[in-house]
């Protein structure tokens, strides 16, 4: 699946068309786009949908998926084909994503992303070697340490320390709720060379893992994403590798993409639902009420898709998209959340119970409004960038 150069064709045609065309053009786009969707959505159908609702119950990272994920270069969307990735831009690895909608996965990928993004900008050629390739086919997972126990969103008061002994960078401190941490082989961790500076002292290390002086704190029992592992890391006399001062201003179109699969996957439930459920002698989907509810999910639906889209299309073209990134994360998270609670209305008795796939979206929904910065914070964000724009 080599879509870089038709794709990166496909983004530079579509980006310097006027907004009409653009949205004609995303119509249109046929073959590279359909064979990618069509390839993401099989692999779903075949492999991700049947054992879903298993991997929820005995909360089982899906290991073989992860590394079959690997093999089609799904595991490293944007990392180049040079160091075993996919070599995607970003709109091509959104469409991955929304396809797949297990959304335990795509956190764990996500996640793999984060940790591979500071190394990928800032590391050696050497280290590029050692710390991104075996991790790109699933072999290896990566985590990304940022939150701490006392500081989530305020992610600039780490308390988590780093000093240099020698050659060395020794770090002290608590990392929380970090995903993939329990099946993880090395981390980016945040930590503050100098408390002073606040966000301008914090800088990424590389920590493999297991280490000494790393340990993991108990798994969090989540309401939702119960396949990946989540929990905190200890960091003790800890001895890793700076990479780079790096900025707290991570991506958040990866998770927009997320919360529209749920989104999307709680719509075709309820829709499907409706055609085979009678009441009252005829399919619910015949009744008013129930039509209402399946046409305000798709338009939250088809407004976060494009919302998430034009995100995508600005970091492609190089343009910026901070507060794209934060409106698509923020109308994609609420979609899902509001999809998944109307799905659980329109199957009734049957949306409760985990026979049915609407409880675990439901479920799984909640957390795209908090990590990677809570609604409350991406609307700040997005009222920050209106400020500045109109002042200008
Ligand atoms: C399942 C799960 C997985 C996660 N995975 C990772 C991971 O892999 N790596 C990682 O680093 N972190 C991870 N996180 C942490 C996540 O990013 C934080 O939980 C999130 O950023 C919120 O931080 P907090 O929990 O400290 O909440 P707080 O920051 O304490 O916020 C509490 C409430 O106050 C509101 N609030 C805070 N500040 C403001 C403000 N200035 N204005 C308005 N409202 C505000 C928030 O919106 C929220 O409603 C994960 C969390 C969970 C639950």
């Amino acid at each position: 699946m080599d879509c870089t150069t038709s794709w990166a064709t496909a983004v530079q045609t579509v980006w310097t068309r006027p907004w009409p065309r653009l949205f004609s053009a995303l119509a249109e786009l046929p073959d590279t786009h359909q064979i990618l969707r069509q390839t993401c959505r099989d692999f779903a159908d075949r492999e991700l949908t049947p054992i879903a609702g298993r991997l929820d119950r005995e909360h089982a990272f899906p290991l073989k998926q992860v590394q079959e994920l690997g093999a089609m270069g799904v595991m490293a969307m944007e990392v180049p084909e040079e160091l075993g990735g996919a070599g995607w831009t970003t709109w091509p690895t959104c469409i991955c994503v929304v396809t797949l909608s297990c959304l335990p996965l795509c956190a764990s990928s996500s996640s793999q992303s984060l940790y591979i993004g500071p190394v990928l900008k800032f590391g050696t050629e050497e280290q590029k070697t050692e710390w991104i390739t075996p991790f790109t086919t699933g072999e290896k997972v990566g985590c990304f340490a940022l939150s701490e126990p006392g500081n989530g969103s305020d992610a600039g008061a780490a308390s988590t320390v780093a000093r240099q002994e020698g050659d060395e960078w020794v770090l002290n401190g608590t990392k929380a709720w970090i995903t993939n941490s329990w099946d993880a082989a090395a981390t980016v961790v945040f930590a503050t060379t100098d408390k002073k500076l606040k966000h301008k002292g914090i800088s990424a290390f590389l920590i493999p893992m297991p280490h000494p002086g790393l340990s993991l704190g108990k798994k969090e029992d989540k309401l939702g994403i119960k396949a990946t592992s989540t929990a905190n890391i200890i960091l003790e006399d800890c001895a890793g590798f700076k990479i780079a001062m790096q900025t707290l201003d991570s991506g958040r179109i990866g998770i927009a993409a997320q919360a529209l699969g749920i989104a999307q996957a709680s719509l075709d439930c309820a829709a499907d639902y409706a055609h085979k459920r009678i009441a009252f002698g005829a399919p619910i989907g015949k009744l008013q009420a129930v039509q209402f509810k399946l046409a305000d999910m798709n338009v939250a639906v088809e407004s976060a898709r494009l919302l998430t889209w034009k995100a995508a299309l600005l970091r492609d073209s190089k343009k910026p998209f901070t507060k794209e990134a934060a409106m698509a994360k923020l109308a994609a998270s609420e979609a899902a959340t509001f999809c998944s609670h109307q799905a659980i209305q329109v199957l009734g008795g049957m949306g409760y119970v985990s026979d049915m796939p609407a409880e675990r979206h439901y479920r799984d929904a909640r957390i795209t409004e908090i990590y990677e910065g809570t609604s409350e914070i991406q609307r700040l964000v997005i009222a920050g960038q209106i400020l500045k724009e109109y002042q200008a």
